[in-house]
């Protein structure tokens, strides 16, 4: 569909639900909304996935560390769901065993780890050889060579999952599509419009051309995230539940400077701790999590952010020695948690909340990549119950759990492997290299397929063209970064 067809759409008919934000929180809201019947119009001032949920660790995990702050329900919300996303979308959400290394004076000891990994493993669910080992000092020097051989414990291996959080935010609305929502990037919700009292829509404005127009709804969700007081201010309902916003950056380095044989969840001097995981020829390291009130559409990688990554990877890998001029990609991005009177950033849950104004406008923010099925669960149960009370209107129950998030998906993880180990096989039989596999079928799937027949050659360019081409086609893009950044990933992990 074209974004004139789009437009002239959201222009012309008139909406059950309008969904403000396209990142994952506002992609599963469109999702389950539209798979249980309810007519859904949905706009991101941005690309998709350009906020928060392109700036993540990537991770799809229960949260180890919420362990910690005894936030059990989350933990076992979210340990249960990463399995159930990675069935979704197996060729997306990743299996990756996470190395949690025991250092003297560190955050854990060894029972310590060991219950809180059994409890984590018990809470998600795992089972069979997914469940966490623990290794002895000689064990985990081995498994990693580069972790301080004076300090080194121990450590445990626990089941986590890895994946593209913008890849993921697409397919999701993708799938939100073929339901019948209609999305659109590069279009911002200037301004709520009423009818009466009640929320009833909003006025929206075309990015690339300027162009303005309304979009009427029966009800509105306000899934922006970071911006989510912007529009709670503007419906006159922010009250002293607001959004506090910590940054958090990430790094990428060259494998060879940082050349880790496992993901790493480890300690830093100040008592928090980060992950090191790397990803084909590279590897990320992060997070940062620092308030902040700056500029939401220009969020930086400072100095600062930079010594405390770097700082804490040379305390964690004394022989490694690594310098700003060896970042070759990096992200930054803001958390956006619920403010709790009080506590420093790093202790304010990431649990998720609704807030719903006099107006009828429903928020949703908080809340975790992971958790975003959920999330949107828990607000398109709200949003039918008032269909039912306000207009009288019924709607089936969710649906997500069994709705794969590609066409076409794989039935398992092993189809994935076996899919790939072809795939290498035929592209390496025609003079490319196997990298290429894992990055097509990490980011595609079987659909795959569509980018194969659409290349004219087998070469790295014709393939460039053929996704382009896909990208353009199927997945709303636009601008250069949205090929590039949030389509494939190839500015951060695959340029080398
Ligand atoms: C550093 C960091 C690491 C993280 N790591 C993980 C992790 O590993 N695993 C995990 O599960 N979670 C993680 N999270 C949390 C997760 O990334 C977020 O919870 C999630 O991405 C939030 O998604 P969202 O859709 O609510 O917000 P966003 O992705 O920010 O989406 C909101 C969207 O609304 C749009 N918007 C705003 N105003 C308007 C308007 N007026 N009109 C139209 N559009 C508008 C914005 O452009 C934006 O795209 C991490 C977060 C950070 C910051």
């Amino acid at each position: 569909m074209t974004r004139e067809t789009t437009r002239h759409q959201m222009q012309t008919e008139s909406f059950d639900l309008l969904v403000i934000g396209g990142g994952i929180t506002g992609a599963g809201v469109a999702l389950d909304a539209a798979s249980r019947g309810l007519k859904v119009a949905l706009v991101e001032k941005g690309d998709f996935a350009s906020g928060t949920s392109s700036k993540s660790t990537k991770l799809i995990h229960g949260g180890l560390r919420y362990l910690k702050q005894f936030e059990i329900g989350l933990v076992r919300e979210v340990g249960q769901e990463r399995a159930l996303i990675h069935q979704l979308a197996p060729h997306l959400v990743i299996p990756e065993k996470m190395l949690l290394p025991l250092i003297k004076g560190g955050t854990f000891g060894k029972w310590a780890t060991a219950i809180g990994l059994y409890t984590y493993d018990f809470l998600a669910g795992v089972s069979g050889k997914d469940k966490f080992k623990m290794y002895d000092k000689e064990e985990t020097l081995e498994l990693e060579p580069l972790l301080p051989k004076d300090r080194t414990l121990g450590s445990g291996l626990y089941a986590e999952y890895r994946t593209d959080d913008a890849r993921l935010t697409i397919e999701v609305m993708k799938t939100a599509a073929r339901y019948g929502a209609v999305p659109m990037n590069y279009v911002l919700a200037e301004k709520l419009i009423y009818d009466g009292e009640k929320v009833a829509g909003a006025q929206c404005k075309d990015q690339l051309t300027g162009e303005e127009w309304t979009i009427s709804a029966k009800m509105v969700v306000n899934a922006t995230g970071p911006w989510s007081d912007i529009l709670r201010k503007q419906d006159r309902s922010l009250t002293d539940k607001r959004m506090f916003l910590t940054k958090g950056v990430h790094l990428v380095f060259l494998r060879e400077k940082l050349p880790i044989r496992h993901a790493i969840y480890f300690d830093v001097d100040d008592g928090r701790m980060i992950f090191a995981i790397p990803r084909q020829g590279t590897v990320y390291v992060g997070t940062t999590d620092t308030p902040y009130a700056g500029d939401l559409d220009d969020i930086r990688v400072e100095e600062a952010d930079i010594t405390y990554l770097l700082d804490a990877v040379h305390g964690m890998f004394p022989t490694i020695q690594l310098g700003a001029k060896d970042i070759v990609a990096s992200w930054a991005g803001v958390r956006p948690l619920i403010y709790e009177a009080g506590k420093k950033a790093s202790e304010i849950s990431r649990k998720d909340e609704i807030f719903e104004s006099e107006s009828g406008l429903l928020t949703i923010a908080g809340g975790k990549l992971t958790g975003y099925r959920v999330m949107a669960l828990k607000i398109v149960d709200r949003v039918c119950k008032r269909m039912e009370q306000r207009f009288d209107l019924e709607f089936g129950d969710c649906q997500t759990k069994t709705i794969a998030l590609t066409e076409n998906p794989f039935e398992s993880y092993q189809a994935v492997l076996d899919y790939e180990a072809d795939l290498a096989k035929i592209l390496t039989e025609n003079g490319m290299d196997a990298k290429w596999a894992t990055y097509l079928v990490q980011n595609y799937g079987r659909q795959t397929d569509e980018i194969l027949a659409a290349m004219k050659e087998y070469s790295p360019d014709a393939m460039i063209q053929a996704e382009r081409e896909f990208a353009k086609a199927k997945e709303w893009a636009i601008e250069e970064d949205d090929f590039w950044e949030r389509r494939t990933g190839r500015k951060l992990f695959w340029s080398v």
